[in-house]
């Protein structure tokens, strides 16, 4: 089997990673030559939006598919006429837009933060009418890691906010107070069938994720039933094959959909080590057209992002049941460089653990 990815950074580099066992071969197209991916699988470099490198990685492929949710889905749609693509172009389209992914998760019953469209400085001003404050502007496409962000506390800064998104279509959110932020990942095979793994507890600093906590401390069976029945929603209404996350807020009136991200996720990444089935296996084993693989635990799982700096790796597997992961790029401030993943038998440990990583890691 051989899978054609689109993009080449880290996701690209890991499930290239978790396909070498399996035999499959992945191939990645990205911009840039020395990419995460091409340090360790081969790697065609060219723009997303380019036929020829488009047409050359199908050529590689008996399926294509991504690993960041900005792929044109117009590139998406040529692959298609070329190889099997999952997910499907549509799953991209609906994820690129927060207005039509806020809408499907409504459709499914996922409930939502109020939001209204926002295409002018009139429309926000209405939209603050209606949602009140504070609220969230965001611009609907091509925002991620809290870029394209406004948080709006006055209503006199209506202008300031609309020109921090760039004056384009965005969507104004009401601001939700919540507890904490979930995430929950789960695969769809081609059959229909579905694997989730456990709700994950993620911590977030200035819009980047820092540490992940799987299974998500007092979770219990009911909220991840409920997590899982939306997810299994939003599935099956787009007909989806590979590995989807959607990022939760967990509020007192329950959870509320933040975003999809129909691909691997930062928050799956402790499934490298601390699941039976890492999630870069089980995207493989879905759009290969392979039965999904077992996604419990390994006991209590913890996932440190390296943000900006790297440690002493000595530092970092010096701690037991610690894992270092790198990804093969120049620390920048603000680029995710890495991640440890730290796994224990019990809760108790795992904290322990991740504090010795915390006092090694550079900002975490
Ligand atoms: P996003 O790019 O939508 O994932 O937003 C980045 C981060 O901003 C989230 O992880 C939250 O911490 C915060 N955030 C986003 N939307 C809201 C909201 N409606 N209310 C409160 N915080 C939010």
């Amino acid at each position: 089997m051989r899978v054609g990815v689109v993009g080449g950074g880290q996701l690209g580099r890991m499930l290239a990673l978790a396909a070498h066992p399996l035999g499959i071969v992945c191939t990645t197209l990205d911009p840039n030559p020395s990419s995460p991916a091409a340090q360790v699988a081969p790697a065609l470099t060219g723009a997303y939006d380019d036929l020829d490198a488009l047409a050359a990685l199908a050529e590689t492929a008996d399926v294509a598919t991504y690993e960041f949710e900005n792929v044109p889905v117009e590139a998406a749609r040529f692959l298609a006429t070329r190889t099997r693509v999952h997910p499907a172009p549509e799953a991209l389209e609906v994820a690129q837009d927060r207005l039509t992914e806020k809408t499907l998760f409504t459709e499914v019953g996922l409930p939502v933060p109020a939001f209204a469209a926002v295409h002018d400085l009139t429309s926000l001003n209405e939209a603050i009418e209606t949602l009140g404050l504070p609220a969230v502007l965001k611009t609907r496409r091509l925002g991620y890691d809290g870029k394209g962000q406004f948080v709006l506390r006055d209503r006199l800064r209506a202008d300031d906010a609309w020109r921090a998104v760039g004056e384009q279509p965005s969507i104004l959110e009401a601001f939700v107070s919540f507890d904490r932020e979930l995430s929950i990942v789960g695969a769809r095979d081609e059959a229909g069938a579905t694997a989730f793994y456990p709700l994950v507890e993620n911590v977030h600093r200035e819009g980047i994720l820092r540490v992940s906590r799987a299974p998500a401390p007092g979770g219990g069976a009911e909220l991840q039933a409920e997590a899982e029945h939306h997810a299994q929603g939003v599935m099956d209404r787009l007909g989806y094959v590979g590995v989807l996350a959607i990022e939760l807020f967990e509020t007192n009136d329950g959870l509320s959909g933040n975003e999809m991200a129909p691909r691997v996720h930062n928050s799956g990444h402790w499934t490298i080590e601390g699941a039976a089935t890492s999630q870069f296996e089980q995207h493989l084993r879905a759009v290969t057209g392979m039965p999904l693989g077992d996604p419990s635990t390994r006991g209590h799982s913890a996932m440190v992002n390296l943000i900006g700096a790297l440690p002493s790796p000595a530092d970092v597997v010096t701690v037991p049941g610690a894992h270092l992961h790198l990804y093969g790029k120049q620390p920048r401030p603000g680029r995710k460089v890495g991640h440890v993943t730290i796994v224990a038998d019990d809760e108790q440990e795992l904290e322990a653990r991740l504090q010795r990583i915390v006092e090694v890691v550079p900002e975490a």
